[in-house]
């Protein structure tokens, strides 16, 4: 018996996201790319927690949570409340951070996932506003073991959202984990770069009987940075907590780590330890108020979100749920391949999205673009594919042509005129050169008659060489046969 025939797996995710605006969430200094800001140069008396400072909401960051908690189609709340979580930790230099706890800024919303068992809806309990602590590098040197820390990230704008425990499987943690991500880089408030620590997530597991609908105790896994550690680290707790309650034991309460390097998860806080972060009411802040009219323009704002335009791509172009996945991973790239249609009439959505999924990826991998800012235009692209789709060029002739309109930035019509890479379609031209392969080649064609029929597909080859990859494919292969036939 299997650990999921035995279990049922329940799990809930909080995530962090920053939202990435212009200044931080508390003060004027501005959100610097962690990767490459230099240490501690977006610092000032407030985010510093200097005694005697006053924070200000930062609107923007606001309005980026409205966005998203609305795209959850959670609940605003009319009036929310900052409070103080008291902890001590070198990272955080008020002793405390500002979040929101018992009057969060929007409630119950739902997000969509798609899984191999189909279609399900995890349930969001909860999105609030709170702001980021600093970065800690520890460091073992020649002057001993220290701690360096960089305050850049400290009073950065984080949202965390927070699910019901609705996952009972590690690929609907991916779906929702991904969905989230996908929604936030749609509404851009999050660049989604996990590398850069943009998002964090941590996932609370617990285990219960089949067919129990009690919840088991959970535990609760701190800072996963990428869906790689999510989705080991929970299957990896999984085991572990299965393991213990197979040999009559109960699962005890505890906050983890995940130690990538080995696969294990490592105890950091047991229940005993757990914090009273004493919240109360950040006095000095008023309420938020979010009244009706922000809420609608808000809502007015949204952008077609991911689910939305899968359904519409696979209905609308007749799309695989495959290909219509992909197509909207970004909506550069849905808003991209719409253009490329728009520009294109005639050529069919599906041929479409094989170009572009194929062959411009290949094209911007190598030239290390990505599709916010492609090597060639929807337009441009369009002009390739008409050409094609009109039996001006050939397949291969396209491909060609797509690398030079990247290297030139001439249009396809230029470089096919240009270079006379116009297709041969003319049958008497191509009759005429079928005719010369299979007279030179007199030996294969006995061999052909005398039975070796794979040998077509070379004379085929012959011939497309002959006529510099310009002929026709589908007229060269029916003259071909046609000659071959004759010949029987
Ligand atoms: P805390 O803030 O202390 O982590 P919450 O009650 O806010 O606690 O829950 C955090 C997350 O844990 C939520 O995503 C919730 O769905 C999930 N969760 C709560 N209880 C369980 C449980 N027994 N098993 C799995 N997940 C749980
Ligand atoms: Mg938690
Ligand atoms: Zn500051």
């Amino acid at each position: 018996m299997t650990t999921y025939d035995e279990f049922e797996p329940v799990i809930g995710l909080e995530v962090h996201a920053e939202m990435q605006t212009q200044s931080k969430m508390f003060c004027s200094c501005p959100v610097l790319d962690a990767t490459t800001a230099q240490a501690n140069t977006a610092v000032c008396p407030v985010c510093a927690g200097m005694p005697g400072v006053l924070p200000v909401v930062n609107q923007r960051a606001v309005d980026y949570a409205i966005r998203v908690a609305l795209a959850l189609g959670c609940t605003i709340a009319p009036t929310s409340i900052f409070a103080r979580k008291n902890y001590f930790y070198p990272d955080l230099p008020k002793g405390y951070q500002i979040s929101q706890y018992e009057e969060p800024l929007a409630q119950h919303g739902l997000l969509p996932i798609i899984t191999s068992e189909g279609e399900g809806v995890i349930r969001v309990r909860r999105v609030h506003l709170e702001e980021d602590t600093g970065k800690l590098t520890h460091v073992t040197g020649e002057g001993g073991s220290y701690s360096l820390v960089d305050l850049n990230r400290a009073g950065v704008p984080l949202l965390e959202i927070v699910s019901e425990p609705d996952m009972h499987t590690i690929e609907a943690v991916r779906a929702y984990a991904e969905g989230l991500r996908a929604i936030l880089r749609y509404l851009g408030v999050n660049s989604g770069d996990m590398e850069k620590g943009v998002i964090r997530f941590e996932a609370n597991i617990s285990l219960r009987p089949r067919g129990s609908q009690t919840l088991g105790t959970r535990v609760e896994i701190k800072n996963l940075n990428s869906f790689r550690a999510l989705e080991r680290s929970v299957a990896y707790q999984i085991e572990r907590q299965a393991e213990t309650l197979r040999r009559g034991e109960t699962v005890a309460l505890e906050t983890v780590g995940w130690n990538e390097a080995e696969g294990v998860t490592f105890i950091q806080r047991s229940k005993e330890e757990a914090h009273d972060y004493r919240y109360f009411p950040e006095p000095d802040l008023p309420p938020l108020v979010v009244d009706e009219a922000w809420v609608e323009k808000a809502r007015a704002l949204l952008p077609e979100l991911p689910q939305a335009i899968l359904r519409r791509f696979q209905q609308q172009y007749q799309l695989s749920a495959y290909d219509a996945g992909l197509l909207t991973a970004e909506r550069d790239l849905a808003v991209y391949f719409e253009a490329v249609l728009a520009a294109a009439p005639g050529v069919s959505p599906k041929q479409a999205a094989n170009w572009v999924l194929g062959d411009l990826f290949a094209l911007m991998n190598s030239l290390g673009r990505d599709i916010s800012s492609p090597p060639l235009s929807p337009d441009a692209l369009a002009g390739l594919l008409q050409a094609l789709s009109a039996g001006q060029i050939n397949n291969s002739t396209a491909k060609t042509v797509l690398t030079e309109m990247a290297a030139s930035g001439k249009s396809a019509r230029q470089i096919i005129d240009e270079r006379g890479l116009t297709q041969i379609s003319d049958a008497s031209f191509v009759s005429d050169l079928v005719q010369r392969v299979l007279a030179e080649n007199a030996g294969e064609v006995e061999r052909y008659r005398a039975g070796k029929e794979s040998l077509g597909q070379w004379f085929f080859g012959q011939v497309m060489r002959q006529a510099q990859g310009k002929a026709n494919p589908q007229v060269v292969r029916e003259e071909l046969q046609r000659q071959l036939d004759t010949l029987k």
